[in-house]
């Protein structure tokens, strides 16, 4: 086992230069420090374009293992650290390649400090001929089984072999936030997951209609969110009562077109919410053409009470796509528990799949569902999941 001094963490998609760049480097520096607090002695080192984590004596696969999980990390090397000198840096990278399993290498320089007394191909000139002296290692500079990397900086040289995919995607906070809709099913989960993967930041919103739907549900979210807060350490969720307008609903509106009008209540509601916390986005986890409720003429038909824009992650992904990511991110088993949510208790036989606008308007004027959704957002309980 090989003992590494840092992890070199780079980052994903920077294009952004200035002050967008300083942000996503602070945000990724504080979500690191937050993924890796319970590993005391490391240090962490931000650079120009890098971060460094000093490892001390910490246990550097269960580190790796965490850093995975962050998102705005492109890739991860194990990395020596060795002073700017050409004999240390001779001395580093025979001690490291005589770790590494292979029989074939390539050494690859890059020189970020140009004031190096040494060019890049000067470097490799001189390290190359003593690692062939003091191993059985042959030269492939094609389809080498060690890519022997040697980067000199300001602070030091780093000696590397492999890189470790990272999450991609933006670090979290940088994107905003987005007042998400949770359902405990499976595609609403995997669409959060997907939104913290861009950097977005979720507060939740949950319809639940007692006596008709379950406690139990609730602690199906709860759980489903401490899932997620492995990429959102601090996520807020707020039920709202939802029995009094469903009840309204299906007393005062045909049976096929109940699901259009109690999903246009919802999006009124998690719109009203997102306003109340500065999301200006709403997200949720449909799919096109999943349920009658998700074709295109439903969509739109919902769609229409509000001007906030809707994220929906999952719109063009296969359920099989989904349960993958769901599998992956471990919210899978739980989103299975057989709970009842307010969406399957009143399921009508045949839901509309083209409603019209023109028959949910009139539909709607026949009962009071302002002061109804007034009296939920007065009543909604919210508590931070961590
Ligand atoms: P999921 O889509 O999460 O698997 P589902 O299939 O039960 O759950 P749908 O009926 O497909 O949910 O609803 C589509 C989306 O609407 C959900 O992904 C979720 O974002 C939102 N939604 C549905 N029911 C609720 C609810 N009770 N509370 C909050 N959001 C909900
Ligand atoms: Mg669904």
């Amino acid at each position: 086992m090989i003992k590494y001094d840092y992890i070199m963490v780079r980052f994903g998609e920077l294009s952004t230069k200035g002050k967008n760049k300083k942000d996503f480097i602070s945000a990724l520096y504080l979500n690191i420090k937050h993924s890796l607090k319970e590993f005391t002695s490391l240090q962490i080192e931000t650079r120009y374009d890098h971060i460094y984590v000093k490892l001390n004596d910490e246990d550097v696969n269960k580190v790796v293992e965490r850093l995975k999980d962050v998102s705005g990390i492109q890739a991860l090397s194990l990395v020596y650290k060795v002073p700017n000198d050409i004999e240390e840096i001779k001395k580093g990278a025979l001690e490291f390649i005589k770790q590494v399993e292979g029989k074939t290498f390539k050494v690859k320089v890059k020189r970020g400090n140009k004031r190096f007394y040494m060019n890049s191909e000067e470097i490799t000139r001189v390290v190359a001929p003593v690692i062939l002296k003091n191993t059985n290692l042959k030269v492939d500079v094609h389809n080498p089984d060690i890519l022997l990397n040697i980067e000199v900086r300001d602070e030091g040289t780093y000696i590397f072999d492999e890189t470790i995919k990272g999450a991609g995607g933006y670090p979290l906070g940088v994107g905003g936030k987005a007042m998400h809709m949770l359902s405990g099913g499976i595609d609403s989960p995997v669409a959060a997951y997907l939104l913290m993967k861009r950097g977005i930041t979720i507060e939740c919103i949950h319809f639940a209609s007692p006596p008709y739907t379950q406690e139990a549900v609730i602690y199906k979210l709860e759980d489903l969110l401490r899932k997620l807060n492995r990429y959102q350490p601090k996520i807020r969720l707020n039920i709202v009562p939802f029995t009094k307008i469903q009840e309204a609903i299906y007393d005062n509106v045909p049976e096929s077109y109940c699901i259009t009008l109690m999903r246009r209540m919802m999006y009124r509601l998690a719109d009203k919410l997102a306003k109340r916390r500065n999301c200006p986005v709403i997200s949720n986890g449909e799919s096109v053409g999943q349920v009658a409720s998700q074709t295109l003429q439903s969509i739109a038909t919902i769609n229409e009470v509000t001007n906030t824009p809707i994220i929906r992650p999952c719109a063009t992904l296969d359920k099989l796509d989904i349960i993958d990511i769901a599998k992956k991110i471990d919210t899978y088993e739980i989103s299975i528990r057989p709970y009842e949510d307010c969406c399957t208790i009143f399921t009508p036989k045949a839901p509309k799949t083209s409603p019209k606008l023109k028959d949910v308007k009139e539909f709607e004027a026949k009962f009071e569902w302002e002061s109804l959704i007034n009296e939920a957002l007065n009543n909604i309980d919210s508590k931070f999941i961590e």
